[in-house]
C-alpha cells in the first residue's frame, strides 16, 4: 500500500517534458533535487580519484567545454570541469553542472575536436535530462518505492541506482548502460554543438572509429555508452548537415 501511495504521488507530481529533439519525456525528480545528487555524486569522485595538475590536460578541457556549453546556451562559469588523472578513456557530465574527463580520453583523442565531440555528447545527456528520465522510469517500474527513497532523501541501494542513471555505473559498481534512443540523442546534441561553437562535427565519428578500437577490451566509456552498430554510419551522414554551421562558427572556437 506504501508503494501504491509513493507511485500516486509520483504520477501526480512528475511532469511531461519534452527533450530538446523533441522527445515526450517522464521527469519526476525535481530539477534541484538531480543537481544535488549529481553535485554529492561529484564530490565523492573527486575524493575517490586524482585530480589532475597537468596544466596543458586542464586548460584544453575546460577551453573546450566552455565553448561547447556558450553554444549549449549554458553560462560555462556556472559549471565545474576537473580532470582526472586516470588512464581508462573515460568522460562524464552530471546534473548540477558537473564535467569530468579522465586524462586517458584526452589521450585518445587525436585532436581538440574529438574531445571536444566526448564532451559535447556527455553534455548532451545533462541538457537533455537523461538522468532524471531513467530515475523516473525505473520509479515507474519498482512501483515507487524509489519514489519513497529518493523523496526520503534515501542513501544506500536507490542512491546507486540514481548514480548509475546519470552514467556513473563504472564508478560505483552499479552498471546502467544509456539505451538507444538516448545515446543517439546525445550524439546529435554533441554534434550540434561542436558545430555552433566552431568545431569539425566530423570528428565526432572519427572518435567512435578510434574508441572502438581501443584495446581488447572496451573502455570502461562504452561500458556506460554502448555503441549502437549503426552509430559511426549514421554521425557521418548526421554530421554533414552541420558543415556549413561550422564553417560558418569557426571564428569562434577559442580552443585550437
Ligand atoms: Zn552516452
Amino acid at each position: 500500500m506504501p508503494y501504491l501511495i509513493a507511485l500516486l504521488t509520483l504520477l501526480l507530481f512528475s511532469s511531461c517534458a519534452t527533450s530538446p529533439t523533441g522527445r515526450k519525456q517522464l521527469l519526476a525528480v525535481s530539477e534541484s533535487k538531480m543537481s544535488q545528487m549529481g553535485a554529492q555524486s561529484f564530490d565523492q569522485l573527486k575524493k575517490q580519484m586524482k585530480v589532475s595538475q597537468d596544466a596543458k590536460a586542464n586548460q584544453t578541457t575546460k577551453c573546450l567545454s566552455y565553448d561547447l556549453l556558450k553554444a549549449a546556451g549554458q553560462n560555462p562559469t556556472e559549471w565545474e570541469v576537473v580532470v582526472f588523472n586516470e588512464k581508462s578513456p573515460n568522460a562524464f557530465a552530471l546534473p548540477g553542472n558537473k564535467i569530468g574527463v579522465h586524462t586517458g580520453m584526452i589521450d585518445l583523442a587525436q585532436n581538440k575536436a574529438q574531445l571536444a565531440a566526448v564532451i559535447g555528447h556527455e553534455i548532451g545527456h545533462v541538457l537533455a535530462n537523461h538522468g532524471n528520465e531513467r530515475v523516473s522510469q525505473n520509479m515507474v517500474v519498482q512501483g515507487g518505492l524509489m519514489a519513497t527513497s529518493i523523496a526520503l532523501g534515501g542513501e544506500s541501494k536507490n542512491s546507486q541506482l540514481v548514480l548509475a542513471a546519470v552514467g556513473l555505473g563504472a564508478q560505483f559498481g552499479v552498471l546502467m548502460p544509456f539505451s538507444r534512443k538516448h545515446e543517439t540523442e546525445a550524439d546529435k546534441l554533441g554534434v550540434q554543438y561542436m558545430a555552433a561553437a566552431g568545431y569539425d562535427p566530423r570528428e565526432a565519428s572519427r572518435l567512435w572509429v578510434i574508441m572502438g578500437g581501443a584495446g581488447q577490451s572496451p573502455p570502461e566509456f562504452l561500458s556506460t555508452h554502448p555503441s549502437p552498430s549503426s552509430r559511426v554510419q549514421y554521425l557521418q551522414t548526421y554530421a554533414q548537415k552541420y558543415v556549413t554551421t561550422y564553417e560558418n562558427n569557426r571564428s569562434k572556437a577559442k580552443c585550437l
